[in-house]
């Protein structure tokens, strides 16, 4: 059952005048805290709620980062965070990208993402052993369901929630989950940063994660079944599918068309939604990614009502070319 939300900002404090639990909501709120227990148990470890999935990003740098700080971030992942990272260059934190399937270079940072949206490489765990830098891994796109990134040697796992793991179009969330001093340090910086969760959003990751393992066992076996028939389509240039979870990613002669032609798929940004949705990510990333890319997030429907509107407007703009 859905328990109703706190949305208080402040609670009394008790007969002797202390602070109870909860006294002011930019420190903690009874959903939020619910939320990052569920969360946390998934992870196995201490889960805090953001504003936005950038919002633990920003967190994470206010917490670890210093004047001549040096990150390595997977090249292909998530645009918006090394777009960031650049964007601080002024207070002396340096970036490099490199390609996460093979070693990182030397950092105070590493920072991984499993997979990288929209490129869809894997880290390589076994070559980040006894790396010196702090690891963080972005798992948004595996979610725990398959990948419990503190067990396979991350320091710090990052969430943007507002994809599959509140899964509705409907939460901006972000998420961190570590251990011990990690935890305690984010913490303190996040109740003075004040980029803290709202009890609705917390309240959609509660809902979100009591569907999460049928929904990504079901995003899963559908963009399966879909990036084998795409490799198979003599209009799709390369498939890039990293076996689990439902983002694709898949290169066309004219991602414009293709995108503006389907009808179930929705043309619009974001991913990890119960509706399928498709965009061609140039339009954000510029020339760090083919120009043809078509990242699709593929939703919950039906597997040959997809495939039939994926197929139509992928035919539909191979004739349209042969005119
Ligand atoms: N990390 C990844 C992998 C993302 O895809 C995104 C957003 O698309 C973010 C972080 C940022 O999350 P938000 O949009 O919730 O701020």
């Amino acid at each position: 059952m859905t328990e109703p939300i706190d949305r208080s900002t402040v609670w009394p404090y008790d007969e002797a005048g202390k602070p109870r639990e909860f006294y002011y909501s930019r420190y903690d709120h009874p959903t939020g805290v619910a939320a990052e227990h569920a969360l946390g148990e998934l992870e196995g470890g201490e889960a805090l709620l953001y504003a936005s999935g950038m919002g633990a990003v920003t967190n994470v740098l206010l917490t670890f980062a210093r004047a001549g700080t040096r990150i390595a971030i997977a090249d292909g992942a998530y645009f918006g965070t090394s777009k960031l990272f650049g964007m601080l260059a002024g207070f002396g934190i340096e970036y490099v990208e490199y390609d996460q399937t093979g070693p990182a270079p030397d950092a105070d940072i590493v920072w991984i993402e499993a997979p990288a949206n929209p490129t869809l490489t894997l880290p390589n765990w076994e070559l980040l052993e006894g790396h010196r830098g702090l690891l963080v891994c972005d798992a948004t796109v595996s979610t725990p369901v398959y990948l419990r990134a503190l067990e396979r040697g991350a320091d710090i796992v990052l969430h943007s929630a507002t994809k599959f793991l509140t899964g509705q179009h409907d939460a901006l969330l972000g998420a961190t989950v570590a251990r011990g001093e990690h935890a305690e340090r984010l913490k303190l910086m996040r109740v003075n940063a004040g980029i803290t969760a709202s009890p609705d959003a917390a309240s959609s990751l509660l809902r979100g994660l009591s569907t999460l393992e049928t929904r990504m066992r079901r995003h899963t076996e559908t963009a399966t079944e879909l990036a084998r028939r795409l490799e198979a389509h003599p209009a799709v240039e390369r498939v890039r599918y990293p076996g689990y979870s439902g983002l694709i990613s898949f290169d066309v002669a004219d991602a414009l068309a293709v995108e503006t032609a389907t009808s179930l798929i929705v043309n619009a940004t974001s991913l990890g939604g119960v509706h399928s949705s498709l965009e061609g990510r140039h339009r954000w990333e510029g020339d760090r990614i083919p120009v043809g890319l078509l990242r699709l997030s593929v939703g919950l429907e039906d597997v040959e009502a997809l495939w039939a509107d994926l197929d139509a407007a992928l035919g539909r703009t191979a004739q349209t070319r042969n005119l």
